[in-house]
Order: C-alpha cells, then sequence, then structure tokens
C-alpha cells in the first residue's frame, strides 16, 4: 500500500460518494489501514512499522478531507480540473437541466437542504396514495400515467413520489430540511411545448412550528438568489391534493417587465410552480403526529425554466440529440 498510488486514486476521483468509497476502504473500520495495523505485533520493528503507519493514515485522512472540500465544486461546474491533459478536443458540455438543477442544488445546499432521489419506477402506493391521491380521486385525471404493469407499477408522474419515499424512509429521523429534482413521466403528446418526459425540482421542510411564513420566505429567498433582489413574485391560492392551503407562485415576466410578451403569452407573469402546506393525511400516513409537526412542500417544472433562462421555444430541443445547440452561459 502506497501513499502515491492512494493519492493518484483520491486525485482522480470525480463524485463525492466515489470519494466516499474510497474513505471506507482506506479508512473504515475494517479498511486496509486498519487491516495493516492488525499486522503490527508480528513487525520486525513494531515501533517503526506503528510510526510509518501512523505517518500514511494521516497524509490520507488529510488528502480525503482537502478533496472533500474541492468535489462540490467541481460537481457543480464552478472549477476547471487542472492539468487533466488526457489530450482530447475541449468539446461538450452539461445538458442544460443539469445545469439549473445544479444551479438550485447550490442554493438549497446552502439553506442546509440535502439533495435527494428515488426510484423512477414506482407504485402507486408512493405515486398517488400516499400523496393523498386515493383510487377514482378526480386529481388523477390530470396526470395521464403511463404503466409498466397495471394498476400498480408505474413511472413516476411527479417528484412528491420522492417526497413520499422520504417521508416514509426519514419520517421518525424529524426535522426534514430535503430538495430533490428528478425526470417525470406522463403519457403527454409530444409537441413544441409538451414532452412524455420532463422535470420537475421539489423541497420539503418538516419540523416543529412551521407555517406559510416560512414556505414564502424560503421561496423569496430561491427566486431572489436565482434572479436578484428586483424580482417580483406573487402568490395565488391553489388546489393540489397533497397540500392545504396550496399555493402558486407566479413570477413577473422578466423578458416584458409585466408588460405582456410572447415568452408569458401576454400575462406578465410566469406561472413557477405549485406549493402549499404538508396535508395532515400525508403526514399521518408517514407516521407523523400532524398536531406536534407541520410542513410546507413546493415543486417546479425545471423544463420551462430551463427553456426561458436559455431562449428555447421548443421543449424537444431539451430531449433531442442535436449537439450543435449550446446553453447561453458557456
Ligand atoms: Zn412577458
Amino acid at each position: 500500500m502506497k501513499l502515491d498510488e492512494i493519492k493518484n486514486e483520491i486525485g482522480s476521483c470525480q463524485s463525492t460518494s466515489e470519494l466516499e468509497n474510497i474513505r471506507i476502504k482506506y479508512l473504515g473500520r475494517s479498511g486496509l489501514i486498519n487491516q495493516e495495523f492488525a499486522k503490527i505485533k508480528t513487525a520486525t520493528d513494531p515501533k517503526q512499522f506503528g510510526i510509518e503507519l501512523n505517518n500514511l493514515k494521516n497524509s490520507v485522512e488529510k488528502l480525503i478531507s482537502e478533496k472533500q472540500n474541492i468535489l462540490p465544486k467541481i460537481e457543480n461546474c464552478e472549477l476547471k480540473i487542472e492539468n487533466s491533459n488526457f489530450g482530447l478536443p475541449k468539446i461538450g458540455h452539461l445538458h442544460p437541466i443539469t445545469i439549473t438543477e445544479r444551479q438550485l442544488n447550490e442554493v438549497f445546499r446552502k439553506l442546509g437542504f440535502s439533495i435527494y432521489n428515488s426510484p423512477e419506477i414506482v407504485t402507486d402506493e408512493y405515486n398517488f396514495e400516499r400523496l393523498n391521491v386515493p383510487k377514482n380521486h378526480p386529481a388523477r385525471d390530470m396526470q395521464d400515467t403511463i404503466y409498466i404493469h397495471e394498476p400498480n407499477y408505474l413511472l413516476r408522474t411527479q417528484t412528491s413520489t420522492i417526497e413520499s419515499y422520504l417521508l416514509q424512509k426519514e419520517g421518525q429521523n424529524l426535522p426534514i430540511r430535503a430538495a430533490f429534482p428528478g425526470s417525470v413521466y406522463r403519457n403527454e403528446k409530444v409537441n413544441r411545448s409538451n414532452h412524455f418526459v420532463f422535470h420537475q425540482y421539489q423541497a420539503v421542510v418538516i419540523d416543529r412550528g412551521v407555517t406559510m411564513k416560512d414556505l414564502i420566505g424560503t421561496m423569496d429567498l430561491m427566486f431572489k438568489t436565482l434572479y436578484g433582489d428586483g424580482v417580483v413574485v406573487r402568490y395565488r391560492c391553489k388546489y393540489y391534493p397533497e397540500v392545504e392551503p396550496g399555493v402558486g407562485p407566479d413570477m413577473q415576466c422578466f423578458n416584458c417587465h409585466g408588460a405582456g410578451c410572447t415568452l408569458c403569452k401576454h400575462a406578465g407573469w410566469i406561472e413557477m410552480g405549485g406549493s402549499g402546506m404538508i396535508h395532515p393525511k400525508v403526514l399521518e400516513m408517514a407516521g407523523i403526529d400532524h398536531h406536534i409537526y407541520s410542513g410546507f412542500a413546493f415543486g417546479m417544472g425545471l423544463d420551462r425554466w430551463t427553456m426561458a433562462q436559455n431562449n428555447i421555444t421548443d421543449i424537444r430541443t431539451l430531449m433531442g440529440g442535436n449537439l450543435a445547440y449550446k446553453p447561453t452561459e458557456l
């Protein structure tokens, strides 16, 4: 076990999950370094053996800690990897949706949220029942569902499904502050503004004493972080089965500043998603006492957001393979 080899392994690591695997491999309880420590009694010079092994352990800990600090920046494209002499031409870029997702992940990480995901093939229970949409509920008609195997297995139709998994897994481990981007699927006819696969971004907070004020404050902060302090947002009452009350944030059109243009369909406002206080029934189904805890959730359509930021007028551009297209910020 040579330090140089470990250094190379850590140096070429490109994700936090990969780094965690390396940490466990070397520094875990049953890791390679501890396995070496077990050989100390049979070493010819136990003292020297111990000193060298301790030095190695300290160096590996330092290298991993340094990489832990730098990786989120690499993952968020803020830092180019230096000395990457692969001899390849510098073409290609992240997908515009990925760029938007990572911008939002960064905003929510700064606010203390963890980023989650869950399977895309789910059961009816997690996609509907646990979100207060029982069988025969009219809200099901609004989400023309793609079934893998009727009636129970389907492609998730909304990122609220991730919320169902999260509440079931972490419901006894409160408070929760989580955000999750994800692909969702509906049986939509494909045209300029609709696609059968699209993307949403959702955030959930559950704690004692969470109110509508916290929801509005968090959304305000998110819009200001993304669009600057001058952004104007209004909130309208809306109905979503999994929340009570429900609220829809609209942002004043950044293209025409409210006067009306083709981007905002002459409304002056752009609908940014849906939100509300999590319905007591949804909390109950996850075993959370709604007399003690409350929470909010909000979700946004990432495609529309990304299209607006990049002047894309046809959603099929996002799903197509046209490499000539480049996001405006690159
Ligand atoms: Zn407009």
